[in-house]
């Protein structure tokens, strides 16, 4: 995609969104359909290959929030969306203080947490550490669904055995006797994921709470075949005004001042 394609040329306003999440892919697909926005999205780089994007990409921090409100002045963004991932805290507390700081409008888009249904076996933890506690003195055969810069908490309790899945490979592996190593990017199918949990003899699933569909095929899996999960809860956030649909961003950013001002679009 070209610059005047994303309407940079048009002189329209200018959005910034933290990405790495499907609803930042979608958000940016749906902008890009209307051209009232210029868009830009923003990676962390964590993700060796990430899926391509329907507006130009940035990667890599920013500095904290004293080099995201740099950026969001010098880049003159007139909006920000935090579409990150829901354990992304560390980025998502960035963002409601550059924002404040730079004086730009922030909405965040975040999926809501999956809520534990009939026939779930759900031992809630607090984080990753606690839930590799909670996985208990005895071994077990434990499916983790974790980032790859998350499982070393892992080798706090080498006495399970490991199917560990991850986008990116594990590199160096785990410091643990039984590990055993899945590259695959969701979205993944409740009857593969029965099919993998029983492949496995899996007897516990270690998952954060992240929401939405793509990864909620093995939460369905383990609750038909009894399995316990151990569910990490999300991290606090800072209190922004929050949405949890693509098309409530958009109505939110047609509700902007700038969007339809005459200044905005170079008349
Ligand atoms: P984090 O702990 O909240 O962020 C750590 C640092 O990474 C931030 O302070 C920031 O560095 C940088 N960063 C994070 N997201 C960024 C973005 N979208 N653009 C530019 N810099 C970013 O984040 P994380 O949990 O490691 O997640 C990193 C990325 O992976 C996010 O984009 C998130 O949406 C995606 N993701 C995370 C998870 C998860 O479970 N955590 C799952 C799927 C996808 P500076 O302070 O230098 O700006």
């Amino acid at each position: 995609m070209n610059a005047s394609e994303n309407g940079r040329e048009a002189g329209a306003p200018r959005l910034l969104i933290l990405g790495g999440t499907q609803e930042a892919r979608e958000l940016a697909a749906a902008l890009a359909a209307r051209g009232t926005y210029a868009v830009s999205l923003s990676l962390a780089g964590r993700t060796r290959n990430p899926l391509p994007m329907d507006a130009p990409t940035r990667s890599g921090g920013f500095g904290g929030a004293n080099g995201l409100a740099a950026y969001l002045t010098t880049e003159r963004i007139d909006a920000l969306v935090d579409a990150t991932h829901p354990f992304a805290a560390a980025m998502s507390r960035n963002a409601a203080e550059a924002a404040r700081r730079a004086g730009v409008p922030l909405l965040a888009l975040t999926r809501p947490a999956w809520e534990k249904r009939p026939g779930d076996i759900w031992t809630e933890a607090a984080d990753i550490p606690d839930a590799v506690r909670k996985l208990g003195p005895a071994p077990r055969r434990v499916l983790v669904a974790l980032g790859r810069n998350e499982v070393r908490a892992l080798e706090a309790a080498p006495r399970h055995a490991y199917l560990v899945r991850s986008i990116d490979p594990v590199e160096p592996p785990l410091d643990v006797p039984d590990a055993r190593y899945i590259e695959a990017r969701g979205p993944f199918a409740r009857d593969d994921e029965r099919a993998l949990l029983l492949a496995h003899r899996i007897d516990a699933v270690l998952s954060k709470n992240s929401g939405g569909t793509a990864t909620y095929g093995k939460i369905d899996a383990a609750r038909a075949l009894g399995i316990e999960v151990v569910m990490v809860a999300r991290p606090a956030r800072p209190e922004v005004e929050t949405v949890e649909s693509v098309a409530q961003v958009l109505g939110w950013l047609e509700r902007l001042p700038h969007h339809s001002s005459p200044a905005w679009r170079g008349v």
